[in-house]
């Protein structure tokens, strides 16, 4: 038989998140690679998506999303960004903020065209790019002053002809760097000049530490009519299983994008959305909690990983901690996360898969802390031991 697996999608195995949870399950170790909270979501929003299985709400809600849905998400755009998005026309629900990339991505790139990625990069943007036919452009990120970040002359000398759009993402995993406004225009200017479509992931959009606040590219000059706007109930309310997202975009691309994603799931979670709804009117405040704690498990998990030997970058956002394992004796990250478990019984992610040029990344493992302070404190103390394994090792 011919290979089943379409060539272009062979280069995508299984993701690292699946492969390294299935590790920590088969080992028994602590679980800082996927990135998922431990605890739950607020009660409220819980209970209304309770109520609304209990209520009979179970039927397909509407293809573009739950008018309540997306109500909410046009007021709080306008609350919290001051951006004005039609709740018809512009708004539209996806499965997931990995619906709406892929379909983004699907809807609007030709086969030949050309997407830029800031690498390492999110492993679903490289499947997405490769399944529309389309051909990926990494501009690399580098720590620099204790940060991440990316040259603006690479940025520029990464446009071609074909290039269609720029795919950005703030705060950024797996980096944690928030991109500042500089960074933001610098991306902007690109755009405009080359008439292309940001498609600007912003799931960790609340989730920024130390004062940081997340800019929207789509609030700079000229750049609300050519971005789409990605959004996710799973990072924001800490429930990834609920695969609720959504995105903002002008009617022609909303449109684009909504022709693709009916004949992709059609529609989903009729629950989740009137739940997520009354989370983004009346749950603001637990955000703002869930952003404290967050900024607190940082410190924590950088404090243990320091003390064990690591060095680390300080994230501004999403939940995820970046370190470099040179200094432990270790070189390459792939190889040190999957003896992880046997040398301290934790799960960590490799940051080189993320990579189109893998030995950018090479010394790079990333550490999520999305997890309850006692989970952070016993994996720290895990670690502890990692220093005295390295020197045995060599
Ligand atoms: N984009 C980024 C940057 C992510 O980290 C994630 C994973 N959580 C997603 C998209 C996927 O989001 P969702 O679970 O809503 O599909
Ligand atoms: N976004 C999560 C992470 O980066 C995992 C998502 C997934 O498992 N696909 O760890």
């Amino acid at each position: 038989m011919r290979e089943p697996l379409i060539a272009r999608m062979r280069e995508f195995g299984t993701t690292v998140f699946a492969e390294m949870t299935a590790l920590a399950v088969r080992t028994g170790s602590i679980n800082l690679g996927q990135g998922f909270p431990d605890t739950d979501g607020p009660p409220g929003m819980l209970a209304r998506a309770v109520e609304a299985i209990g209520g009979g709400f179970n039927q397909y809600p509407p293809g573009p999303g739950v008018p309540a849905l997306r109500e909410a998400v046009a007021w709080h755009r306008k609350e919290h960004y001051g951006l004005d998005y039609d709740p018809d026309g512009e708004v539209l629900v996806t499965v997931g903020a990995t619906e709406a990339v892929a379909t983004s991505v699907l809807a609007l790139c030709e086969p030949g065209d050309e997407v830029i990625v800031f690498e390492p990069f999110y492993d679903s943007y490289a499947a997405a790019i490769s399944l529309a036919g389309a051909v990926r452009k990494a501009v690399t990120l580098r720590p620099d002053a204790g940060r991440f970040a990316f040259d603006p002359d690479e940025l520029r000398a990464a446009v071609g002809p074909r290039t269609r759009a720029i795919l950005v993402n703030s705060p950024h995993n797996p980096t944690g760097t928030v991109f500042t406004r500089a960074e933001l225009s610098a991306i902007a200017e690109v755009c405009r000049e080359h008439d292309l479509i940001a498609i600007s992931d912003e799931v960790y959009e609340h989730l920024t530490f130390d004062g940081v606040e997340h800019i929207p590219i789509a609030t700079l000059p000229g750049m609300r009519e050519r971005t789409v706007m990605i959004s996710s109930a799973g990072k924001t309310f800490s429930v990834t299983g609920w695969k609720t997202g959504w995105i903002c975009a002008p009617p022609a691309l909303t449109s684009a994008v909504q022709t693709v994603k009916q004949f992709v799931t059609f529609t989903a979670g009729a629950p989740w959305q009137l739940a997520v709804a009354h989370a983004l009117r009346h749950e603001q405040p637990w955000v703002a909690d869930l952003r404290l704690a967050l900024q607190g498990k940082r410190d924590r998990l950088m404090t243990g990983l320091a003390a064990a030997g690591f060095e680390v970058l300080r994230p501004s956002g999403t939940y995820f901690v970046q370190t470099d394992i040179r200094p432990l004796g270790f070189t390459d990250g792939l190889a040190l996360t999957r003896e992880l478990p046997s040398l301290a019984g934790v799960v960590a992610i490799p940051t080189q898969v993320f990579y189109d040029r893998p030995e950018r990344g090479r010394h790079f493992v990333r550490f999520a802390f999305c997890k309850r302070d006692e989970i952070i404190e016993e994996a720290a103390a895990r670690l502890a031991t990692l220093g005295e394994a390295a020197r045995g090792e060599r």
